[in-house]
């Protein structure tokens, strides 16, 4: 489904990026993806080599411009476009507001809202010059309901859905479409990180019945990056099993 296309994956290493790397991959995209730590890229992409998958990896600060321009220039001048951009690598956060400190709510701001601005600021350039591209954001089910602690997640992923739609009206001309997936509660290490008092209560209220795995979340993002969803944009797609916290 993405056959010769070049896609930029932040949070490539585990849980629900890792997941979008493999069917992204196995799918005939030529994936590149972002870490936050050699090591951990490192060993992402060995373990997927050991697969047959076979990636590029980098482990940029996401919130520093230059040095992502350069490295995107570098990608671009290698495989000679910039067709997919997956902005997923986030934080969480659990505390009530009386125990989260402001360099906390910062820190998740950095992350989840302006590395997903700068990433997108430094593809769109090439995505225009192409007049074809596609940016997909990782959002959450917290960007509609909201969650009872932890302000600061929440409040980045209503940004994430502003950001996804003010792009998708502003870009639209140029042939780029901007959507975002809002998983519910996935099984991957932000979620075994969480208290079980936090988690158990919750599925109880998922009408499917279970967590979401991160490749029902992956098969969203195939969806949307693929011809399939050539009409789609602005899109906020939930995937959550209809669960309402
Ligand atoms: P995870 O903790 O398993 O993976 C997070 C990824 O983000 C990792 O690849 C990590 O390298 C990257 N990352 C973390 N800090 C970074 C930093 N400072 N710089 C660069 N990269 C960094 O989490 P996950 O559950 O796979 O989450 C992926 C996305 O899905 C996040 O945006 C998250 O908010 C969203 N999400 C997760 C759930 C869930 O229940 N797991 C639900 C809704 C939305």
């Amino acid at each position: 489904m993405l056959e010769g296309k070049v896609a930029i994956i932040t949070g490539g290493t585990r849980g629900i990026g890792l997941e979008i790397v493999k069917l992204f991959s196995k799918n005939k995209a030529k994936v590149i993806l972002f870490g936050s730590r050699k090591e951990t890229v490192t060993k992402a992409i060995e373990k997927l080599n050991e697969e047959n998958i076979l990636v590029e990896g980098y482990y940029p600060n996401l919130n520093n411009y230059n040095e992502l321009e350069n490295i995107v220039k570098e990608i671009n001048n290698k495989y000679g476009s910039i067709d997919i951009l997956v902005n997923n690598a986030g934080i969480s956060a659990n505390k009530k507001i009386d125990d989260t400190t402001t360099e906390e709510f910062s820190n998740i701001m950095d992350l989840n809202v302006n590395a997903m601005f700068n990433m997108t600021k430094v593809v769109v350039p090439y995505m225009k010059k192409q007049n074809n591209g596609v940016i997909l954001n990782t959002s959450s089910m917290v960007s509609i309901y909201g969650q009872p602690s932890g302000v600061g997640y929440p409040a980045s992923k209503f940004a994430v859905n502003g950001m996804t739609k003010s792009l998708a009206r502003e870009l639209g001309q140029y042939n780029i479409r901007v959507n975002a997936v809002a998983p519910g509660i996935t099984n991957t290490d932000m979620v075994s990180n969480l208290p079980k008092e936090m988690i158990e209560p919750l599925i109880k209220t998922i009408p499917l019945g279970r967590i979401g795995e991160p490749i029902d979340i992956a098969n969203a993002f195939l969806f949307l990056a693929s011809p399939m969803a050539s009409y789609i944009t602005g899109t906020i797609l939930s995937v959550d099993g209809a669960a309402r916290s």
